[in-house]
């Protein structure tokens, strides 16, 4: 079982054939994909995985906590296993790609800013959006 589907198995859901298929293809992605492209590799997997069966695939695993949901402003919901460690990303204007990165000096300064308005920080996301720099 990959680490997905454990936690689907540990939260109580109830897992069909085409759930572990989507669960794996989730679990294997390093990128992330949105529902179509999700589709597209677990439709290659099992050809009877419908979109809708993916979108309410998705949602229902998002709601669970065990995958996040992420906008890079293309219009597409994107995808990934919450991270056991955090990380932020930045996102490549030109090609589209998505580069994963922490920076311990960020995470340190949101705390401090957080604490400074008087709030313990839970959570944050942040995002860069660039374009390679020519050289
Ligand atoms: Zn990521």
């Amino acid at each position: 079982m990959d680490r997905l589907e454990k936690l689907c198995v540990e939260k109580g859901m109830r897992m069909t054939d085409q759930r572990r298929v989507i669960a794996r293809v989730l679990s294997s992605a390093t990128d992330h994909p949105d529902v179509e492209e999700l589709h597209r590799r677990a439709h290659a997997v099992d050809p009877h995985i419908s979109i809708a069966t993916v979108y309410r695939t998705v949602r229902l695993f998002e709601e669970s906590g065990i995958i996040e949901r992420h906008d890079f402003r293309d219009g597409r919901s994107r995808y990934e296993e919450t991270p056991n460690h955090h990380h932020d990303h930045l996102i490549d204007m030109k090609s589209g790609k998505v580069v994963e990165f922490v920076d311990e000096e960020i995470e340190a300064l949101q705390n401090a800013i957080a604490r400074k308005l008087g709030y313990k920080l839970v959570d944050h996301r942040l995002e860069l959006y660039g374009v390679p720099i020519e050289e």
